[in-house]
């Protein structure tokens, strides 16, 4: 295995997968803005701010909770890593911080994002409401629908929303806009991305401010088993940045095994799912070299995956590597398989999870572990803004 490392080689290629793809009126934007996280995000200074933000802000670290009746349930030991418990209910937060505290430094006022779910929109609106910085926030058409609650609480907190009606207006459509909004605006604008995807260095500065999650989980892992490393870690992927984070300190552990769930909709061989390692094949979109799901004439199919943080036709190139090396195991997990698996940990623990975290908790059905072993799921967000869709569907719980 090769570059068994979270990090890209200098120009922002992990293996095959990465780089900066983009108009050349964007150049000059991102390479500014790799110089910029390289002169201040590894600063003492920063990191004070930001470590502070994280704690007294934030709430971290979140808890690594030892879910008993899961544990009982599979016969196996479970900890859930509870970035749902994060302010604004989701992992994203940890980067909308980091980012816009490096907008703030290159004296950019001025916020664009794009936003699935909502909760990379409801995370950047907060930190821009916290930050005194102007936010709008790109979303599809279907997302503003199905996803109501996060769209109030961005409105509220002062945010500009603009529903995009292309495609079938879900995340790559909003992520389109987003980057059409840069192209007009290179000079006062910040984009922020919320995920591991985008052009150098969107992808390795994402995975940095998340890599709190897995030096988290050493030191608490350490304190509950008395060894740092578990034997595997479960994640969701959309674009990456939650299973970048909380796989960041083990990529380089062959001992830890490294578990993705990705969204396979109604089935990998329906057409209706977004199955992106499973089903794509190595193409360009939004800046990155990466695999993702196309027609034989490059033409990007649209996904489907009845969680919105999933909907996304691409993957971020660390997982698109990670996979292809063979580091991680890639699970599909399809809409159906989520939703009971949100019911069982709603109805054993009392934790109603993010339709996306639930779709890492469905893996818990598919693969056994021993008794013995220590197995860590990253809970990156909560259910609350997937309510309407957990009551609309009838649970095929065992
Ligand atoms: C956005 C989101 C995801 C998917 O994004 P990644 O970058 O792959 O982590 C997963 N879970 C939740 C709760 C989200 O909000």
């Amino acid at each position: 295995m090769t570059h068994l490392t979270p990090l890209p080689d200098n120009r922002g290629y992990y293996g095959v997968f990465g780089g900066a793809f983009v108009p050349e009126i964007l150049h000059s934007n991102v390479e500014n803005l790799e110089n910029a996280f390289k002169t201040y995000a590894f600063t003492d200074e920063f990191n004070r701010e930001f470590r502070t933000l994280l704690r007294d802000y934030v709430g971290r670290p979140s808890p690594l909770y030892r879910a008993d009746a899961l544990c009982q349930r599979y016969n196996t030991n479970i900890y859930l890593k509870r970035e749902d418990l994060n302010h604004t209910g989701a992992h994203k937060i940890n980067n909308a911080i980091g980012s816009a505290m490096l907008a703030k430094r290159m004296g950019k006022h001025r916020i664009i994002a794009e936003t699935g779910a909502g909760q990379h929109g409801v995370a950047t609106a907060t930190v821009c409401a916290l930050m005194g910085l102007e936010c709008v926030v790109y979303m599809g058409a279907t997302d503003v629908e199905r996803q109501r609650p996060n769209v109030e609480r961005m409105k509220m907190l002062g945010a500009k929303v603009v529903a995009v009606h292309s495609g079938n207006s879900t995340l790559k459509d909003a992520t389109n806009e987003a980057i059409r909004d840069w192209c007009c605006n290179p000079a006062d604008t910040f984009y922020i991305i919320g995920s591991t995807v985008g052009p150098h260095p969107y992808p390795e500065m994402v995975a940095h401010f998340q890599s709190v999650i897995s030096e988290e989980i050493k030191v608490q892992l350490l304190g509950h088993t008395g060894k740092e490393t578990p034997d595997a870690i479960i994640a969701c992927v959309g674009g990456g940045s939650n299973a970048a984070g909380a796989f960041y300190h083990f990529i380089s552990e062959p001992d830890v095994r490294l578990i993705v769930a990705e969204a396979a909709g109604l089935g990998i061989n329906t057409n209706m799912s977004a199955a992106t390692i499973k089903l794509g094949s190595e193409g360009i979109i939004h800046g990155s070299r990466t695999l993702l799901m196309q027609t034989d004439d490059g033409q990007i199919k649209e996904p489907y995956s009845i969680s919105a943080g999933l909907d996304y036709p691409g993957v971020g190139p660390l997982q698109a590597h990670l996979a292809t090396v063979g580091r991680t195991e890639v699970i599909p997990v399809t809409d159906n398989e989520a939703v009971a698996a949100g019911y069982r940990l709603t109805r054993d623990e009392g934790i109603i999870p993010a339709l996306e975290s639930a779709h890492a908790l469905a893996v818990l059905e598919k693969i056994k572990f021993d008794p013995n072993q220590t197995i860590v799921v990253n809970l990156s967000g909560r259910g609350d803004k997937d309510l309407a869709n957990y009551l609309s569907h009838n649970p095929d719980l065992k």
